[in-house]
């Protein structure tokens, strides 16, 4: 059975809660597995909004939340605090993360890679764990090779699922799940796809993830730059086609990354929503 989920952020610094409630109701009304919230990795108030809006989706719109958790620049201090009031709230599925290196903001003493935030969790309390992985491997990492060890210590230290990184071309992921299972990683795998609507936000993206943009994708850039409405339906498309192969090819979850914009989602789920009755009638999945 195919997981469908979201990705949201919490409101930046000088917006509120409420402003994410229309969001999060187009979202609800989905019904996905999960909603995922970001955390960032140097932002303390970030933290707490985080948490708000994981408890808001779960307490107001009944849907499981995922409370991103990134370590690099806490502390084993802060992060049981943290964990503690994600009890408190019911907010049992968190996605542990190294997080990137804020350049100015010291770093942790107690944790330099995800794998030891998971050994950490793992000891002190009973989360489902979530990991990030990267198809096309991560930016820093020499090569596959060494990415996926660094992977399988993750799953070894008590991932119990893995969400990748966005990625425009299925044959990298296939790829990549192939590795997986030559290592033994035999969690399930969500594939990360984020619709482009708007090419400056892609290329951005792509350059500091590290996602490569296939020929057919520039065409698009190329083409629809500066006609907003033909990007978004090119954009949306390409999203859709690689959703329904990946499917089709089995995948165990779609994850969208959504920018906290509905309507691309929305059409994205409104196109493929019939799609994994085919294998499992049981549930409306999607
Ligand atoms: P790790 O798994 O620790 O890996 C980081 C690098 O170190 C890799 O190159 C890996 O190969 C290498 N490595 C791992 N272990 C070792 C070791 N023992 N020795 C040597 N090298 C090692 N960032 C945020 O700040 N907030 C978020 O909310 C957020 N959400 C994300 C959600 C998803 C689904 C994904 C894919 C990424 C997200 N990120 C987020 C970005 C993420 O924090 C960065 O990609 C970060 O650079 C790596 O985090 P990680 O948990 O994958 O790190």
């Amino acid at each position: 059975m195919c997981s469908f989920s979201f990705e949201v952020f919490p409101p930046r610094r000088d917006e509120t809660i409420k402003n994410l409630d229309a969001i999060l109701e187009d979202l609800g009304r989905l019904s996905p597995n999960f909603i995922s919230v970001t955390f960032g990795a140097g932002d303390s108030i970030n933290s707490q909004n985080t948490l708000e809006v994981a408890s808001l989706i779960q307490e107001k719109y009944q849907i499981p939340s995922i409370v991103h958790l990134p370590c690099i620049h806490s502390s084993k201090e802060k992060i049981t605090a943290i964990l503690k009031e994600c009890k408190q709230r019911g907010l049992n599925k968190i996605l542990a993360l190294r997080g990137d290196v804020c350049e100015g903001l010291e770093k942790s003493k107690d944790f330099s890679y995800a794998n030891d935030l998971i050994s950490f969790i793992k000891k002190q309390e009973n989360f489902e764990i979530y990991a990030a992985c990267y198809p096309e491997k991560h930016s820093e990492a020499k090569n596959i090779i060494e990415d996926i060890h660094h992977l399988k210590n993750k799953v070894n230290a008590g991932t119990d699922k893995l969400i990748t990184q966005l990625f425009y071309d299925n044959e990298d992921f296939y790829a990549f799940k192939q590795n997986c299972a030559l290592s033994g990683i035999k969690v399930p795998i969500y594939a990360g796809i984020m619709p482009i609507t708007n090419k400056r936000q892609i290329l951005k993206i792509s350059q500091l993830c590290g996602a490569k943009i296939p020929t057919k994708f520039t065409k698009i850039l190329e083409k629809y730059e500066n006609n907003t409405l033909a990007l978004e339906d090119a954009g949306i498309a390409y999203a859709i086609d690689q959703i329904v192969d990946l499917i089709t090819s089995g995948v165990d979850g779609i994850h969208l990354y959504t920018m906290n914009k509905t309507k691309a989602a929305i059409r994205i789920y409104e196109a493929v929503k019939h799609l994994p009755k085919e294998e499992n009638e049981a549930k409306n999945v999607l």
